[in-house]
C-alpha cells in the first residue's frame, strides 16, 4: 500500500475537527437527530462500549486501576471508566472531541473523578498505565499504519490491551465493497478493515497473546473486540 508521510493522519485529524466531529457527535450523542443507519451504528457502539466494560470488570474491580482510553472520542468509554474508579487518561487527535468529552464528563462526573483529558494522537503518547484501550479507531488506518499503532498501544499497557476494529470478513467485505461503489463526499469517512490474524499477529510480534474475544454486530456497525495480555 502506498505511503504519504503521515498524510492519513493529518486527514482524519482535519476531518474529526470538523464534518466528522459533527457527524459523530450526533451519532455519539442521544438526540433524533440520526438518521436510520446512523441510530443503528449509535446502538451497536454502544453495545461495544458495554462489552469492553464487562471485559473490564467481570474479574477484577476498575477501582484505583490506571486506564488510558486512546482515541476517546466524545467520552463514550472514559466517562463509564471514572464511574468504576479508574483513574483515566483520556486522549484524541481531534481538539473538537476532547472539548466535548471534557463538557460531559464534568456534567457527569465529581471532580475528583475526572478523567485527564489530553489532545494528542495515539502514536505520540507516552507513560504507562495497567491497562490502555482504543475502540473504533483503527478503522480509520491501513493495516500497514494499524501495526505500529498497535506496538505502540501495547508499550503503553502493563497488564492489558484491549483494541476494537472492524473485521475483515467475508460479508462485510462485501458490504465495504458496494459502499465503494457509491463513495461518500468525504475521502476520509474512508473504512479500513482489519483481519483478526493480523492484528494478533502485530500483537504476538511485540509480546502480547489475545486473551478474550467478542464481536458486535447490527445491521450497520460490525466491530471485533479483543483482550490482549503479555506473552
Ligand atoms: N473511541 C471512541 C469511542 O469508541 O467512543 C471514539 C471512536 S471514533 C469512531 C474514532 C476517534 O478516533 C475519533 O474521535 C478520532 O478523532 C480519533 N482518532 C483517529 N485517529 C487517531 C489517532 N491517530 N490518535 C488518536 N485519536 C485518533
Amino acid at each position: 500500500a502506498e505511503e504519504v508521510g503521515g498524510g492519513d493522519k493529518e486527514v482524519v485529524r482535519e476531518y474529526f475537527n470538523s464534518t466528522g466531529f459533527e457527524r459523530w457527535r450526533k451519532i455519539y450523542g442521544d438526540t433524533d437527530e440520526v438518521n436510520r443507519v446512523q441510530k443503528d451504528i449509535r446502538l451497536g457502539h454502544a453495545k461495544t462500549v458495554e462489552n469492553t466494560m464487562l471485559m473490564l470488570t467481570e474479574d477484577r474491580s476498575l477501582a484505583g486501576v490506571t486506564v488510558c482510553d486512546a482515541g476517546c472520542g466524545t467520552g463514550l468509554l472514559s466517562i463509564p471508566l471514572a464511574k468504576e474508579g479508574a483513574i483515566v487518561s483520556a486522549s484524541d487527535i481531534s481538539a473538537a472531541m476532547v472539548a466535548e468529552a471534557e463538557m460531559k464528563a464534568k456534567a457527569q462526573l465529581p471532580p475528583e473523578n475526572l478523567p485527564k483529558f489530553e489532545v494528542n494522537d495515539l502514536e505520540s503518547l507516552s507513560g504507562k498505565y495497567d491497562t490502555v484501550v482504543c475502540l473504533d479507531v483503527l478503522i480509520h488506518y491501513p493495516q500497514n499504519k494499524a501495526d505500529g499503532m498497535i506496538a505502540h498501544l501495547a508499550s503503553l499497557a502493563e497488564k492489558r490491551v484491549i483494541l476494537s476494529f472492524a473485521p475483515k470478513t467475508f460479508y462485510y467485505d462485501i458490504l465495504k465493497r458496494i459502499g465503494e461503489l457509491f463513495p461518500g463526499p468525504s475521502k476520509a469517512t474512508r473504512a479500513y478493515l482489519h483481519s483478526e490474524a493480523d492484528v494478533e499477529r502485530a500483537l504476538r510480534k511485540v509480546g502480547w497473546k489475545i486473551s478474550k474475544r467478542g464481536l458486535t454486530t447490527t445491521q450497520f456497525y460490525f466491530s471485533r473486540l479483543i483482550e490482549a495480555v503479555p506473552m
